[in-house]
């Protein structure tokens, strides 16, 4: 394996911890570069002195006075740079080879496109990137030659199911002799709840998923299956494949982590503990496999596994995905958006769990009624997604 200096775009959540553990693993392959964080400035810093990252970024001048009064290294402290721009010039560093993108939300979208236009290995784990500007993304990385590896499990799982020789590429078409993605999802933490219950649900109810530790917001995307939606339009831009032919299986026991279904009626999965690490390894090491930490999974522990269809009335989140899909790509934009703002105003207990799908819904409506000039770049798909979320604001603020 070759030597890689690693940046990790948002190393304080739930992604950057686990990669940090996976890179400590391989001392003499894998070093941290660079890391970053919004909010979390204390962490940072002792992650820093951890892992002897040469660059730090944060949001503000203030969060960098906390970060040179929190650190504690032995070691001379790290450059700090300062604002969004120096985030997508830290992922462009000549300095870096491989970028861990795990900010959450469009906020890391132009980090993420900055790695992928400077020819990075890019471990994608920020879907939201894919979700509004997938074209654009999809196309920088044909062009500059970066290396994309897809890093949420499923589609981790998809691409270790695909043909030989697809390497870490952009396709622009289906494989061949592909017949479907079988995207597989938990249902998350109400897949039982009674649905009169569901307006009455907590944000921490909604946050404790039965498989998965993760971030907050992606948890409460869980809950709701827009996650499962984001992922049908990730895996749409990651594998060239039409909307038509991926299909999202509900699978409670989070084993199977997604399976690619063949024109011979062959179906390969990959299975494994529901743990990041595993993906994250696979990023980190491709095309070779690295530890990650992760435990072995007993099948005969397990017992067995179930599968089922997804139940639309229950996750309409999951219906104005796909339908989103099928709009276009301002529809995409607009879903992520209205939902990043809908999800933030939940946990905040501003509105209920039942109306993320209702604020969604009346963003949609008003997108798709306006006419939205093309979105080829990083500004027009930024300015939408600004744009909606005004909409999406009002609309909560109508509803408290
Ligand atoms: P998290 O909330 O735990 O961490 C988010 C990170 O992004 C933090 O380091 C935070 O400081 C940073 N951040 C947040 N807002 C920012 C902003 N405006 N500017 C700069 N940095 C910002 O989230 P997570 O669960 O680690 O998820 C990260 C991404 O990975 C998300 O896109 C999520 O959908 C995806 N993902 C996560 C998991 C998982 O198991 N957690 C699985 C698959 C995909
Ligand atoms: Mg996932």
């Amino acid at each position: 394996m070759k030597l890689q200096h690693v940046c990790v775009l948002g190393s304080t959540g739930s992604i950057g911890e686990s990669t940090l553990d996976v890179i400590a693993r391989h001392p003499d392959v894998l070093s941290v570069y660079a890391l970053s964080a919004n909010t979390r400035i204390d962490k940072l810093a002792r992650q820093a002195a951890a892992t002897g990252a040469r660059v730090v970024v944060v949001p503000t001048d203030d969060a960098k006075r906390r970060f040179t009064d929190a650190w504690r290294g032995a070691a001379a402290m790290p450059e700090i740079r300062v604002g969004p721009q120096a985030l997508a010039d830290t992922a462009a560093d000549p300095e870096v080879t491989t970028v861990m993108a795990a900010i959450v939300g469009a906020a890391g979208l132009p980090s993420a496109l900055a790695a992928a236009r400077a020819g990075k290995r890019v471990l994608l784990a920020n879907k939201e990137a894919l979700v509004a500007a997938g074209g654009l993304f999809m196309r920088t990385v044909r062009e500059s030659g970066a290396e994309l590896l897809p890093i949420d499990s499923e589609h981790n799982a998809i691409f270790q199911c695909m043909p030989r020789g697809r390497g870490a590429a952009a396709p622009s078409e289906p494989a061949k002799g592909v017949r479907r993605l079988l995207l597989t999802a938990s249902g998350g933490p109400f897949r039982t709840t009674a649905l009169d219950q569901l307006g009455a649900v907590t944000p921490d109810q909604a946050c404790a998923h039965p498989n998965w530790s993760m971030g907050r917001k992606i948890s409460v995307d869980s809950a709701t299956m827009l996650n499962k939606g984001l992922e049908v339009i990730e895996a749409h831009w990651l594998f060239a494949m039409p909307v038509e032919r991926i299909q999202v299986v509900v699978h409670p026991q989070s084993v199977v982590h997604s399976m690619v279904e063949y024109e011979d009626g062959s179906i390969l999965a990959q299975l494994g503990q529901p743990d990041m690490r595993t993906p994250i390894a696979y990023g980190l090491g491709f095309p070779e496999r690295i530890d990650s930490g992760v435990g072995l999974l007993s099948l005969a522990a397990l017992g067995r596994l179930d599968f089922e269809e997804p139940d639309f009335e229950r996750f309409p989140c999951l219906r104005l995905s796909f339908d989103a899909l099928r709009t276009g790509q301002a529809a995409c934009v607009a879903l992520n958006a209205a939902n990043e703002i809908a999800v933030d105003r939940f946990l905040k207990q501003q509105i209920r769990y039942t109306e993320i799908a209702h604020v969604i819904e009346d963003c949609l409506d008003k997108i798709n009624g306006m006419s939205v000039s093309r979105l080829d770049s990083l500004d027009d798909v930024l300015a939408l997604d600004a744009h909606t979320r005004k909409i999406a604001s009002q609309r909560c603020l109508i509803q408290a």
